[in-house]
């Protein structure tokens, strides 16, 4: 039930499909490779060799049998078919052991196999009409004649298994050429999935870096998301509770922006937003985390910083922008920024908590009249001597 479940959903099937393709090409590969391996691992050497040596015994006995003083059969016509007898059985008894030593030989010539022994029982009738001849010498001539025919039928035997081995030899190295072929494109296809391999990879790699950075950035600002913020806000808060440290929070909103795009157009008003948030990035050390939280609403973290730092940074942050003129946007008047911050020590507040308080202080900045820095801090800050010098601080800027 549950294989056909699978086999009914697209990647199932895709699978199933995969593997009848795959065993079907196992299974002709591997028959392939069998046989093959057979052809090729096949040693025809030492037969040729053997069948060679013994075409020679027929010719010689002829030339034997023909040549001498005395062309009349005699004692010495007996001894060369005696000894044709004995080495045509060796050969033919060495040759057949060869072949069947062969599976993929013996296969090939089986319908010669039966002529070995009709030749072998020839063999040992020539060698029991040679002992009469000892006796009774007027016989030879019927022996000299049964030896040339069974030499002719030798020699025929012969060259039909040379024109056998000679097939499989050249079948041989076709199989050879083939599988050299087969080799090379095997290494070209594994180089080739390699390669594709390592290129999807990388892909996948850039892919998933490009997705890290979307999930983490503001697209149009390119400056760190809220996200990345509260992640990065979790890390600095456990840090400065384990340090014992300060840590102070601002939080940045242009003011009257609504009017910029009313005035110029919403194109513009997302102009100014790169440029601002460019500046900021630019204002900002590389320890603090800026951050687009909204519309026009920014965050930055930093980390180690205590109130008196944190508001001239914010000080310094909102003159900067009231100052500097955005590049080909011709505004009637820079835009400004309201600055709320606020400060925990030792990782006493929740991000949570930090965020309310520098948004409280935004509000104050925005209703005593905006491109302000006001601050509210936490009961326990406002007790330590670094919020005495924070106040200070605040009186000095308002005045
Ligand atoms: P305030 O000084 O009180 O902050 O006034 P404000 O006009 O800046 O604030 P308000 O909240 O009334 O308006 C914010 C405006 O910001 C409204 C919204 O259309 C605009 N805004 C928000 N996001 C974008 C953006 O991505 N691009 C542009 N061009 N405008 C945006
Ligand atoms: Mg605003
Ligand atoms: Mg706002």
């Amino acid at each position: 039930m549950t294989i056909l479940h699978h086999l009914r959903q697209p990647r199932g099937c895709l699978a199933f499909l995969f593997a009848v393709i795959f065993c079907t090409l196992s299974a002709v590969m591997g028959s392939y490779v069998y046989s093959a391996c057979q052809k090729a691992s096949a040693n025809y050497t030492k037969l040729v060799s053997d069948i060679m040596l013994a075409q020679q015994a027929a010719p010689q006995l002829r030339e034997a049998l023909e040549e001498g003083s005395s062309r009349q059969p005699n004692n010495k016509h007996i001894e060369y078919i005696d000894h044709f007898i004995a080495t045509s059985k060796q050969h033919l008894n060495n040759i057949q052991t060869n072949i069947e030593r062969d599976r993929f030989l013996t296969s090939n010539v089986n319908y010669l196999i039966n002529h070995f022994s009709e030749l072998d029982n020839r063999l040992s009738d020539l060698n029991q009409q040679a002992r009469e001849v000892h006796q009774h010498p007027e016989l030879i001539e019927p022996l000299q004649r049964g030896a040339m025919k069974v030499g002719g039928s030798l020699a025929w035997l012969y060259d039909k298994l040379l024109e056998e081995v000679y097939t499989m030899s050249s079948q041989q190295s076709l199989v050879m050429q083939r599988l050299s072929i087969a080799i090379n494109v095997l290494l070209v296809v594994i180089i080739g999935a390699a390669i594709t391999l390592s290129m999807a990879v990388i892909r996948l790699h850039r892919q998933r870096n490009v997705m890290h950075q979307l999930m983490l950035t503001d697209e149009l600002t390119g400056l760190y998301n809220r996200r990345h913020l509260v992640n990065v806000a979790f890390a600095v808060l456990t840090q400065a509770q384990r340090d014992k440290t300060p840590l102070s929070l601002l939080l940045l909103d242009l003011d009257h922006f609504k009017q910029i795009n009313d005035t110029y157009g919403h194109p513009t008003g997302d102009e100014v937003l790169r440029q601002v948030s460019k500046k900021l990035r630019q204002l900002s050390r590389p320890s603090d985390t800026l951050a687009r939280i909204g519309g026009e609403e920014f965050c930055l973290l930093m980390p180690n910083t205590s109130t008196p730092d944190a508001l001239q940074v914010a000080d310094r942050l909102r003159r900067e922008i009231e100052v500097s003129e955005l590049g080909g946007l011709n505004l009637h008047a820079n835009p400004t920024i309201s600055i709320g911050v606020t400060t925990g020590y030792g990782g006493s507040l929740t991000f949570e908590q930090l965020y309310s308080f520098a948004d409280k202080a935004l509000y104050q900045a925005k209703s005593l009249g905006r491109n302000r820095v006001e601050s509210l801090l936490p009961p326990i800050a406002k007790a330590s001597e670094n919020a005495e010098k924070a106040k200070n601080y605040i009186h000095s800027l308002i005045s």
